[in-house]
This record gives C-alpha cells, structure tokens and sequence, in this order.
C-alpha cells in the first residue's frame, strides 16, 4: 500500500484545525481557558502544517522551515495550557524558546544534512512534551487518580519522535531528504492520533475537575466554608466505622447559638453572617484535627469526636468559654454571643442519626436550663437496630414513655 505523504500531513492539519476550532469554541462558551489555550495552539500548530504541506514547495526552503517554528509555539502553548489548567500563568520565557532555537539552527549554520535539523526539530517537540508531561504529573501528585493516559498521550507523542532520533541511522538509510523519510507517514499518523489523544486527555481532565467542584459544592457549606449536613454525615460515617472497627467511642456535639434571631433583628442579617462565619472558626480553632464538624442548619452546628463523652464535654466547654468571650462588637456596640451545646455519645457503631437525636435532646435541656451552657445525654445512645430490639422487648406503654424522654422534640 502506498500512502501519500501530502494527504496524510494534510488529514493531520484538517483534523488539528478542526479539533482546535471545538476546543476554542468551547473553551470560550464555558469559560474554561485552559481550552481556549489548547483550541489557539492545535489551530496555530495545524495551520503551519497545512501550509508547509500545501505551499511548501513554493516559498522555498528557508522559509518553509521557518514555518515550522509556528508549530513549535504550538507545542509551547500546548505546555501553556496544561499549565493554565492547575492555575499556573504561561511560561512566557520558555514558551517561544523552541521556536527561537529553531530559528537560530535554520538561519546560522549552512547545513547540508536534514538529519540534524530533524533531530533539534523532534527534540524541540519532544522536550514540550516532557514539559506537558510533568505538568499533568504534578497534578496527579496532588490527589488526582486514574490519570496515567494524561501522562501517557504526550510521553508516546515525545518518544514516536526520539525513537528515529536514537537511532540515527534510520533516518539516514536511503539517505536523502526529511520528506522521502521512513519516518513521515509514521509521524503524520502520529500526529493525528497525539492531536485525538491529547483532545481525549483534556476533556477528562476537565470534566474530572468539574466534577470534584460540583462534588465539593455539594458538601460544603458557602457560607462558612464547613461541611455542610451531607458533607458531615458523609465524612463522620467514614469516622463512624473506623472507631467501630478499632471497638472505640465516639461522641457527637450539637451547637446551637443563643437567641440567634435576636441578633439578627437587632443587628441585621449581614452582621448574623458574620457571627456564624465567626462561630465555625472558633469551633474549628478550638476542636482537634481529628474531629469532624459542620453546619448542619441555620444557627446549628454539629461534631463528632473520636473519644470519651467525658473528654467530649471538656471539648465543649472550651468552644463555648471561647464563643462567649469572643468579644463581637456591631458598629462598635458589644454583641453577647452565647451558645448552647448538647453532647451525646454512643457505642461503637452507633449511627449519627440517632447520636444526633440524642445530642439534640440533651440541646434541648440546655435551652430550658437557661442556654450558654452544656448538658450531657445520660444514657448512652444506642443504635437504631439495638433500640428496636429493646423497644420491641419492653411492654409498649413503657417504651413509648421512654422514648418521649430521650427524644422530647
Ligand atoms: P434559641 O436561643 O432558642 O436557639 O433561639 P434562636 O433565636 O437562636 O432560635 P430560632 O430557631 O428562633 O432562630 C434561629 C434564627 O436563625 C432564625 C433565622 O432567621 C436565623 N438564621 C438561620 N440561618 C441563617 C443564616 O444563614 N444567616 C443569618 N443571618 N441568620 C440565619
Ligand atoms: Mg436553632
Ligand atoms: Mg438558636
């Protein structure tokens, strides 16, 4: 089978254009300018392939190989974006370095070997690569998993041209021009599956991101940056099973700010904001790293504390000895900031559903006690299926009087 390498090189330059057309188009529609970066640099890239391919011939040597320094920005910007991507601005130095190199080898030495422009040309493209490379790698460090073919598209694309490069001989073989080369079909196809792969790679790593964000939306309170109820009940059942499995407790705290609808009507809702952003930082200040808490409703915040009940009430007690003397002032008045806090604690296993009722009752007798203050859950709160079992064990009335005791809201 013969193969025309014009068509080929052509194919490769429609599909890039085409290719950067989407990505650009997109890029700019989402706002996402990582791709609008990437979309610039296969059009700019293409283009230069296309008219080298095209008009090569006609605009004579020199300047047909000073086309190809287009195509080495192309891969700068190829590097740009993927730097773009984690937030980094472009290299500026190093972006038109490439082309630079190039220009210098083409335009100082009369060489009469296409060899070794070839072999600068193909390191050009394959040192961007590595560059591209090492960028997406970073980020995979970083906690991003499953994301060996966003290393692998530009590691091949670098390696399918060094290979004829390391061994020089093959280039040399019949020993003529670049173009009646072994080695161009094999790159015009290359180049069409690189330019695939790499579209591929880009869309995966966005669309990954997008979803992390969305995920991360879903769980965070905007607010004040906590957990929200999902997100705590999502991160505390993670907690929940750990300290099962090690056969240890675990206690949840219930916050709730006193006469917080006071505040709000005497000083604004903006100035309640700001009294609830200032409520989780001195709860996440003053609770260990190792335990978990979020906002779980208007002015109600939640904890769950890998240790003792007892040690658990210390805990609370420091958050609201810390809350109550946090001097918040609104317009220079003095705003008394209290908080009441209810702590319950459970067996190993025991679900957050039912520590949080149980917690929250024990809340409810700290209001009626008087607020700013702590009160304990007496009895440790059991899991949903062992209190079934015992409900279903005692005579009906009993366990139903129970029950309105231990859950009065
Ligand atoms: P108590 O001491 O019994 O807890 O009384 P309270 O006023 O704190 O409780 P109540 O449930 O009567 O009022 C809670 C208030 O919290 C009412 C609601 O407007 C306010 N709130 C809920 N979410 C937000 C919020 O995001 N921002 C602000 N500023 N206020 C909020
Ligand atoms: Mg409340
Ligand atoms: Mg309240």
């Amino acid at each position: 089978m013969s193969l025309d390498i014009l068509t080929l090189y052509l194919v490769a330059a429609v599909a890039g254009v085409m290719l950067g057309g989407m990505l650009l188009f997109f890029g700019r529609q989402q706002k996402i300018p990582t791709l609008s970066w990437w979309g610039a640099a296969y059009i700019l890239g293409a283009m230069s392939i296309g008219v080298w391919t095209v008009a090569g011939s006609l605009l004579g040597d020199t300047v047909a190989l000073a086309l190809n320094a287009v195509g080495f920005v192309a891969c700068g910007m190829v590097w740009s974006a993927a730097r773009v991507f984690h937030g980094r601005k472009p290299n500026w130095l190093a972006l038109p370095l490439g082309a630079a190199v190039w220009l210098i080898v083409i335009l100082c030495p009369p060489d009469e070997s296409s060899t070794m422009r070839l072999t600068i040309g193909a390191s050009i493209v394959a040192a961007y690569a590595v560059l591209t490379a090492n960028e997406l790698w970073s980020e995979q460090r970083k906690g991003m998993q499953k994301r060996w073919p966003a290393l692998l598209v530009p590691i091949l694309h670098g390696f399918v041209l060094m290979f004829p490069i390391l061994l020089g001989h093959m280039l040399r073989a019949d020993g003529s021009t670049f173009r009646s080369s072994f080695w161009v079909p094999i790159f015009a196809f290359e180049l069409v599956l690189y330019a695939l792969g790499t579209v591929f790679v880009i869309f995966m790593l966005v669309s990954d991101r997008t979803v992390k964000a969305h995920k991360a939306a879903a769980l965070i309170d905007p607010l004040t940056g906590m957990l929200n109820r999902r997100g705590f009940a999502e991160a505390t059942a993670r907690l929940i099973e750990r300290q099962a499995s090690a056969g240890c407790l675990v206690t949840v705290l219930i916050f709730d700010i006193d006469h917080f609808k006071s505040i709000n009507d005497r000083f604004g809702h903006a100035a309640g904001d700001e009294i609830l952003k200032l409520f989780a930082i001195v709860v996440t200040n003053t609770l260990r790293i190792t335990d978990l808490s979020g906002r779980i409703g208007g002015e109600e915040f939640a904890a769950l504390l890998p240790c003792s009940i007892k040690e658990a009430a210390c805990a609370a007690e420091r958050v609201r000895e810390a809350f109550a003397a946090s001097g918040i002032t609104v317009e220079n008045a003095p705003v008394e900031t209290t908080v009441s806090i209810g702590v319950a604690s459970g067996p190993p296993g025991a679900e957050l559903e039912v520590l949080l009722a149980a917690a929250d009752a024990a809340l409810y007798q700290a209001k009626r006690g008087g607020r700013n203050r702590i009160e304990v859950a007496e009895e440790e709160s059991l899991s949903l299926e062992r209190r079934r079992r015992r409900s279903a064990a005692r005579p009906a009335a009993l366990a139903s009087r129970q029950t309105s005791v231990m859950w009065p809201i």
